[in-house]
């Protein structure tokens, strides 16, 4: 291109400057009135500079981290466009292509505005966790959700100055840099209007905010050259108050990390948490902070079993390096309208949640029983998923974007999106094979350390990698193996036996037992009957059957879902009374069970079973090393 120009004439070059359109040196401004959110609207106004023409306007589609065209269009309302003069633009939207909007910009208006408000606490499915939340007294802003940007934006260079007005008395904290220098506080500061410099439009999409009356700020206990802040908003100052001893696990969560990882690679991190009832049950990650919402209560309550809500926390923490520093290649785009790849999904969640129990066991989140206990119960989960015999990890990360909701009925054959945790089986397999191989001077940490060995990345565009580059840093760290042949036969092909033979790998067997032990809470007393391991179904309180095992009992008895279990033996249905007639069976052989197959007629359906209630368990194989101890304990 510059060889080219400086063949043709000085006038020429000057003329093509002089019409050429500046767009990209002039930043977008954005002003974003959240002073509504408590009603659940918030309004948002963006002058783009603009050429004279066709111009096409993208609302955010492919959000970050959830890796599908989810971006909640459907909430937008009151959009306008004006030219620079203030006169009402017509514009058009694809039909094909429901987020983006064309309108002619006429000729001198060096700008267009735009006008938007967005519906508040609505999401889809698969935008729960980049949508804007307002409750009485606090919220979260995700900035996906309030503007548009040029078709020919480029993430990495387009610049977008954001403000934000808040209602008064409110406080806001992101790790997004603040006009006044406050760059590394969070922004917490007292203001009804916030000012942020300008950022690449990757850096603002990655920088979501909370805010509220009461919100409070916390600094992990780490000497760190990036600092590293708990921020949280709720209905009372009591509720955001994270008890010391949970601030100093979360500080052994960044050292433990970094030990396996390498250095933290930004330059700070804030845990932004929304504690509500009502918006409950999500989080997602960013490059400098993480964006979650958990039950009010989550920071006061005394520590639960299997580390709480709090378990989230590392999880995204470890995406830094893990979806931030490094992502598969096709998967992020100079924009956010191209559609991603998604079929590398069991490395950037399969490793992430394999490491996010390595992490929480050894920064004392989770205890060693729990972390066996846990990885039992994810065993046993997918030896009973028929699903796994038809469709492979990888089908499950190709069609990822209707995996998110769960399957009324039949979910073991319609998977879910299970290039999480089975991906993590797959990787904790790599691990063991590692370990064994090299009598334990490797493992799996190496090969992180050697994979995330990159340079910095700019916010919101990560480095990336293919199936060759996971593969090749797998023979560098350990060559003994057939690694292209494991990922095809683990992730990339339907399994012909649902058994999954990892524990022995490990130096344990995955048992069945009869009594509730350990880790197991007894169910007694529950309205539900979770028999899934026993007979194979779920039923609730009134008896309806909510899931079935594929070839178990149940299924051999053509018991269905919908269908209304009444009487059990004999007896009116309850709970208890189907847990007791399970425990009797192993003398009984058979359950006979009075069933409402459609509002009114009753049938009898009797199920062969003699296996009395099942707990699956990992026991302790003494002629083999504990390969799960030492991956459990802390470096
Ligand atoms: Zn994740």
């Amino acid at each position: 291109m510059l060889n080219r120009l400086r063949s043709l004439p000085i006038a020429v070059l000057i003329l093509a400057l002089l019409v050429a359109p500046a767009r990209a040196d002039r930043p977008m401004t954005l002003v974003v009135d959240a002073t509504d959110i408590e009603r659940r609207l918030v309004h948002s106004e963006m002058r783009i500079p603009a050429s004279p023409g066709e111009m096409d306007l993208y609302f955010v589609e492919w959000t970050p981290g959830n890796h599908n065209p989810s971006g909640p269009i459907q909430n937008v309302v009151n959009f306008r466009i004006e030219d620079s003069a203030g006169k009402a633009l017509h514009w058009r939207r694809d039909p094909t292509h429901v987020t983006r909007f064309t309108v002619d910009v006429p000729e001198r208006s060096p700008h267009i505005t735009v006008s938007l408000s967005y519906i508040c606490n609505q999401p889809g499915v698969n935008s729960r966790s980049t949508d804007t939340y307002g409750l009485p007294g606090y919220g979260g802003l995700n900035w996906n959700t309030v503007l548009v940007y040029p078709g020919e934006a480029d993430k990495g260079e387009f610049m977008v100055e954001a403000t934000l007005r808040l209602p008064r008395d409110w406080r806001a904290a992101t790790s997004l840099p603040r006009h006044d220098g406050a760059d590394k506080a969070g922004a917490e500061v007292r203001a009804t209007e916030h000012r942020y410099k300008p950022a690449t439009l990757a850096r603002l999409i990655d920088s979501p905010v909370i805010f509220g009356r009461h919100l409070n700020s916390q600094r992990i206990p780490i000497d760190h050259d990036a600092p590293h802040y708990v921020h949280s908003v709720a209905r009372s100052p009591e509720l955001c108050e994270l008890p010391e001893a949970r601030l100093e696990k979360f500080a052994e969560m960044v050292r433990q990390s970094e030990k396996i990882f390498g250095d933290f690679p930004f330059s700070q991190y804030h845990i932004l948490v929304i504690l509500s009832d009502a918006i409950t049950g999500f989080g997602i990650e960013q490059s400098e902070s993480t964006f979650i919402g958990m039950g009010e209560r989550s920071f006061v309550n005394a520590e639960t079993p299997r580390g709480g809500p709090m378990a989230v926390v590392p999880h995204e923490y470890i995406h830094c390096w893990n979806a931030k520093l490094m992502a598969p290649e096709g998967m992020f785009h100079e924009n956010f309208h191209t559609p991603a790849l998604t079929q590398l999904m069991w490395v950037y969640e399969g490793l992430t949640s394999y490491y996010t129990d390595i992490v929480a066991v050894r920064c004392g989140l989770l205890t060693e029983d729990e972390f066996v206990h846990r990885l039992a119960n994810r065993i046993n989960t997918y030896e009973l998923q028929a699903g796994r015999q038809w469709r492979s990890v990888e089908d499950t990360a190709a069609g990822l974007r209707h995996l998110r909701a769960r399957s009324a009925s039949w979910e073991d054959l319609r998977r879910r999106q299970d290039y999480y945790a089975e991906g993590a089986l797959f990787w904790m397999e790599v691990d063991a094979i590692i370990r064994v191989g090299t009598a334990g001077q490797r493992s799996l940490d190496d090969f992180c350390r050697v994979f995330f060995e990159v340079g910095p990345v700019p916010i919101g565009e990560p480095a990336t990698y293919t199936r060759d580059t996971v593969i090749d840093t797998l023979n560098r760290v350990y060559s003994d193996h057939d690694w292209d042949a494991l990922v095809r036969t683990r992730l990339e092909r339907p399994v012909e036996d649902l058994t999954i033979d990892l524990p022995a790998l490990l130096g344990y067997t995955l048992e069945r037992v009869n009594e509730p032990i350990g880790e197991h809470s007894s169910s007694d007393g529950d309205e539900h009957a979770s028999l899934r391991n026993s007979i194979g179904l779920n039923a609730n309180r009134e008896g309806e059957i909510t899931s079935m095992v594929a070839g178990s009992a149940a299924d051999r008895a053509r018991l269905g879902y919908g269908m209304r279990i009444v009487a059990v033996n004999g007896k009116s249905y309850s709970g208890d009374a189907l847990r007791e007639a399970v425990r009797q069976s192993p003398d009984t052989g058979r359950i006979e069970l009075l069933v409402n197959i459609d509002g009114e007629t009753l049938e009898t359906f009797t199920l062969r079973y003699n296996g009395g209630m099942r707990y699956p368990v990992l026991v302790r194989d003494e002629s083999a090393p504990d390969l799960l101890s030492a991956i459990a304990s802390p470096r």
